[in-house]
């Protein structure tokens, strides 16, 4: 009991506290079992099923791994959540990757409009990590949940790799599990093999997918970012917040003190300026918006918490908002970082932006 044992698989230690941890393995499976042919249930899965479950590290046994790639020859893959890129980007990546090459992947690309121009996108999100500080090699938009995608990213990543492995990091909810599952599915498709081995030096349960030149493609757990809206939401929250279905542009056009309350986790104040606007709204569509006149909007906030204004379905379930004034001069996104985005058409303005505390709140170039 007090003995420490490792998965065969990937080397991390075995625990039965915490599923969401590496190395979890029910206390059920580990008693009467030799020590030797023990894999931890991700492992386990993986090997069964071909099915992959993600796991969380702390930031900094993450930044100790990222340091690690750094000293390696390696082509670094970062999954970024499209609706929420700079909520996704894994913190420090530039530094962190050293001199290797970069790809950034802006993964649940079918969640955004049709109308919306690939070309245009992949320039806007290539600008983006310019600000972030990194230079990547390369800029692709996926949907880890259509195979055509991934197999395109799959040639991608193999026509920059050279001689190379290739790490995809990033950090949770961007859908990378989701990713790697997919990349086995076409690479069992040829082999019907897919191993898992040992990574050395580490316990931090890294999967590892061979190439066919020897080489290797790991998969590193996700990295938490406490920040994100979806780290407070209970899953009935999460569920109403996380769209599953292309996102329908909601226009409203408000007067200087007019308010849009985004669900009851964010709101949006039109304080002053010359006259109308037009704000377009982009969350999930089961995200209701509420409109009210901004005198008014405390009030509402108080009296309608859970029942017009959802989520939270329960008054009880009520989040501390905090909020932040922004002079906008030409038209921008307002971005509730986990929940969407607001376009604000209109120069010369002042809003207001309410959001969950400890979610950032900001503005940025509009993406679309
Ligand atoms: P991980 O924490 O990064 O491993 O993320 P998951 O793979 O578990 O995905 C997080 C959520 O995003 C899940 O609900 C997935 O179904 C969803 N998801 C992942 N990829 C896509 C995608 O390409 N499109 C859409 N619409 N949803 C996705």
């Amino acid at each position: 009991p007090d003995e420490v044992i490792y998965c065969i698989g990937c080397g991390a230690q075995l625990q039965s506290q915490d599923p969401n941890q590496p190395g979890y393995l029910p206390q059920s499976a580990l008693e009467g079992r030799s020590e030797d042919d023990l894999y931890c249930k991700r492992c386990f899965r993986l090997r069964h099923y071909n099915e992959l479950a993600d796991v969380q590290v702390t930031s900094d046994d993450f930044l100790n791994m990222l340091g690690e790639i750094s000293q390696e020859e390696a082509l670094v893959v970062n999954v970024v959540d499209i609706l929420d890129v700079n909520g996704s980007f894994v913190p420090g990546i530039g530094r962190l990757t050293g001199n290797n090459p970069l790809i950034i992947v802006g993964n649940k690309f079918d969640l955004l409009p049709k109308s919306l121009k690939r070309g245009k996108l992949r320039q806007w999100l290539e600008e983006v990590s310019y600000d972030m500080g990194v230079k990547p090699l390369a800029v692709d938009l996926i949907s880890a949940v259509r195979q055509g995608s991934v197999a395109h990213l799959l040639d991608l990543i193999n026509e920059y790799r050279g001689d190379r492995d290739v790490y995809i990091v990033g950090t949770t909810n961007v859908g990378k599990s989701t990713l790697i599952n997919q990349i086995i599915n076409l690479a069992s498709q040829e082999e019907d093999v897919v191993t898992t081995s040992y990574f050395p030096g580490t316990t931090l349960g890294k999967i590892e997918i061979p190439l066919d030149d020897g080489h290797k493609l790991v998969d590193t757990p996700g990295i938490f970012r406490p920040g994100q809206v979806v780290h407070q939401l209970n899953p009935q929250e999460v569920k109403t917040v996380i769209p599953r279905k292309e996102l329908k542009p909601r226009t409203y056009q408000l007067n200087p003190g007019q308010s849009l309350f985004i669900g009851g986790l964010g709101r949006f104040d039109y304080v002053q300026g010359p006259g109308k606007a037009s704000i377009v709204v982009y969350a999930a569509p089961s995200l209701s918006i509420h409109r009210t006149k901004r005198e008014k909007a405390d009030d509402l906030y108080q009296s309608q918490l859970g029942k017009d204004l959802t989520p939270p379905f329960d008054s009880k379930d009520k989040k501390t908002l905090t909020k932040r004034t922004f002079k906008v001069d030409q038209a921008s996104d307002l971005v509730y970082s986990g929940l969407g985005w607001v376009k604000i058409n209109a120069s010369g303005v002042e809003v207001e932006g309410h959001i969950i505390q400890g979610a950032d709140i900001f503005i940025r170039k509009p993406m679309i």
